[in-house]
């Protein structure tokens, strides 16, 4: 049972387990109660240090004055649901300005033991104390044994009391807190319902500077709805005790600001709802949570529960949010091509040099590559330039000499399915390159990955180059749902290749920036300086100055070959992006304001000048001095704007 209390439930795994490692030690986490209480329990769910208060407004305001970090809430039980005595003061606290967010939730399986002093026999006890919550749960078994309730203000204060009294009383409490005040446990679960339980919510204080997660859905039974609120599907509502001023009140868990919005003008309801995450959290992409069994347990390295794969290979770093450009021409036509090509996508920030030696043509009697000899001129313009290179090989007999002098070997989508080949490249020692074949499922595709990582090779970069539809305006559909669906399935990093999906250079370039700005770890682009005259996939090519077009919309970095004329227009580009922002900020910054003059509060708050301070510091590092520079500058725009309109 001990066992059953420690194994909680993780309902909310949004925090990023990289950051929580870095700013989460020593994170101190207060609860309502005596150690041994439930809530120390959910305290330490995330490797807090838990810290007792006596009662629920103090546990506040400790989190409001900074003395902990987070506190931990009972929301909700199996047996009587919503846990007003913390719900209420939890309402104050929100309606008195206190701007808290809910950063993950925890259930802690509840036994609640009947414990009393040693020797103490079950027909001599008449009286039973502990948390009025704690009671409630077992109103009916304690009746049944003809036991009193008697209301303290916690479950282990319960077994405190009773330990310290000469008595005959019991505890309701946890067998936890039962041993740790030396009382015998003589009924394991006086709970009216087995599988009871209660919902803690992690709470911490809004800091508006950085991504929150708001409260998730959670179902309940203490459903109070109006017609309006039926719109709140997913959302989890706690009736709170009403007042002369909102006969209905509760708890709005998982909506978003919009719906709550909404609501407000339904009479009669109070809808009070913690806070809401920042914008920019709804990453639209999150990689597989950690730590548990794969997401597919038939495909256990492809969609293992572990952090980002990072594949890193000289300059191409690709994965757990390092991204990547991978540039060149389709096929590698001489040594002299591919030198010229390798220093235009390098001058332009591209990460890894790509080019084909073997070609995979619909029709065999196009150009076929120019095989190993050309493998060499690839090498050398890599060298050249400094980038790793990427090449297809196409049978088995070509893994060993390519994996010999090329970086990455890439599997085309023909050979998506060609078991054996990813076999051997599995085998290769290099990292590979597996493009998507034009007919397959993401499982399919990720059953391929499997193959190559069950020979060996871990190091596994997906690639998303188009499936065949009924379309006939492009060569292939970029499946950007595809690519998507893929990314809570598997920690590999995926790329997508615009050239090979569009078929057409007019369009890569929007292909592009719509996979880049869905999340892409990478882009594998073709580019070629003479596209008239290319073997072959001519009409896809982008010219050197096209990819530099599209290299500045990445916000790749140049380098200094670039002549100095487009290395201006390079940086006029960042400048008219970053007056734009300044310009969009000012007129937010405005609006605020306005809002908080309609609601009567002070225009000027220190703590979010310091918030602000922090968000530019962590983007700016290592140039502290400009990132004050900055904010002064913009906070004394912003106040010299609202002036001017006062
Ligand atoms: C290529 O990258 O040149 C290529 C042939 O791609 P795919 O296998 O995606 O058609
Ligand atoms: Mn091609």
């Amino acid at each position: 049972m001990a066992l059953e209390e420690t194994s909680l439930l993780r309902e909310i795994a949004d925090r990023n387990a990289g950051e929580k490692a870095a700013n989460d030690t020593d994170l101190k986490v207060g609860y309502q109660g005596e150690p041994g209480a439930y809530g120390e329990v959910a305290a330490a769910a995330h490797g807090g240090i838990p810290q007792g208060f006596a009662s629920f407004e103090k546990l506040l305001e400790a989190l409001r004055d900074g003395l902990i970090d987070e506190a931990v809430l009972p929301l909700e039980n199996a047996v009587v649901g919503a846990i007003t005595e913390a719900l209420d003061p939890l309402a104050e606290f929100v309606a008195a300005g206190g701007e808290l967010v809910a950063v993950a939730l925890t259930s802690v399986p509840v036994r609640l033991s009947l414990a009393t002093r040693p020797g103490t026999r079950l027909s001599d006890v008449k009286r039973a104390w502990s948390h009025p919550a704690a009671l409630r749960q077992c109103t009916h078994r304690l009746a049944q044994m003809g036991i009193e309730r008697v209301v303290c203000y916690d479950t282990a204060g319960a077994a405190q009391i009773v330990a310290q009294e000469a008595t005959t009383d019991a505890a309701v409490c946890s067998r936890r807190a039962a041993e740790r005040y030396g009382l015998e446990v003589l009924v394991d679960d006086v709970s009216d319902k087995e599988q009871n339980g209660t919902r803690f919510a992690h709470l911490r204080m809004a800091d508006h500077a950085r991504a929150q997660v708001s409260l998730a859905f959670l179902r309940t039974s203490s459903m109070t709805a109006t017609s309006k609120l039926d719109v709140l599907t997913g959302a989890t509502l706690l009736p709170l005790a009403g007042n002369a001023e909102f006969p209905v009140r509760m708890w709005v868990l998982g909506a978003d600001a919009a719906r709550l919005q909404a609501l407000a003008p339904a009479r009669d309801v109070q809808v009070i709802s913690l806070g809401q995450p920042a914008a920019h959290a709804a990453r639209m992409v999150t990689p597989p949570k950690q730590g548990t069994e794969p997401v597919v347990k038939s495909l256990p390295h492809a969609t293992a529960r572990k952090a980002p794969t990072i594949v890193e290979v000289g300059k191409l770093r690709i994965g757990g949010g390092a991204r990547a450009v991978i540039a060149g021409p389709c096929s590698v036509e001489s040594a002299e091509q591919v030198m010229r090509i390798a220093k235009e996508v390098a001058a332009c920030g591209a990460t890894a040099l790509r080019g084909g030696i073997f070609k995979p043509r619909t029709n065999p009697y196009a150009f076929q590559g120019h095989g190993l000899e050309a493998l060499d001129w690839l090498v050398a313009a890599g060298k050249e330039v400094g980038l790793p290179v990427v090449t297809e090989v196409m049978a088995i007999d070509q893994v060993a000499p390519v994996a010999a002098k090329a970086d990455v070997l890439q599997i085309g989508a023909r050979n998506m399915q060609n078991f054996d080949l990813l076999r051997a490249v599995g085998r290769a020692g290099r990292p590979v390159l597996l493009k998507r074949g034009a007919g397959a499922t993401v499982d399919e595709w990720l059953g391929a990955a499997e193959y190559v990582m069950a020979a060996g090779e871990l190091r596994v970069i997906l690639c998303e180059r188009g499936i065949r539809t009924f379309e006939t305006s492009t060569r292939n559909t970029l499946d950007i749902g595809g690519m998507l669906a893929a990314r809570p399935l598997t920690h590999l990093p995926l790329i997508a290749d615009p050239s090979h999906a569009a078929g057409r250079a007019d369009l890569v370039e929007g292909l592009a920036r719509a996979a880049w700005a869905a999340g892409a770890d990478g882009l594998i682009v073709e580019v070629h300086d003479d596209p008239a005259r290319a073997l072959s996939d001519a009409e896809q090519a982008l010219v050197p100055a096209r990819f530099q077009e599209l290299a500045r919309a990445l916000a790749l970095n140049p380098d200094a070959r670039l002549p100095l004329a487009q290395l201006r227009a390079w940086v006029d580009a960042i400048d008219r992006d970053l007056a734009v922002l300044v310009q969009r900020r000012l007129e937010v910054a405005k609006v605020i304001g306005a809002s908080k003059r309609q609601t009567g509060r002070a225009v000027l708050d220190p703590r979010r000048e310091a918030a602000v301070r922090r968000t530019y510091k962590e983007a700016l590092q290592g140039s502290s001095m400009v990132a004050d520079k900055l904010v002064d500058l913009l906070l004394e725009a912003a106040k010299a704007q609202q002036s001017i309109d006062d």
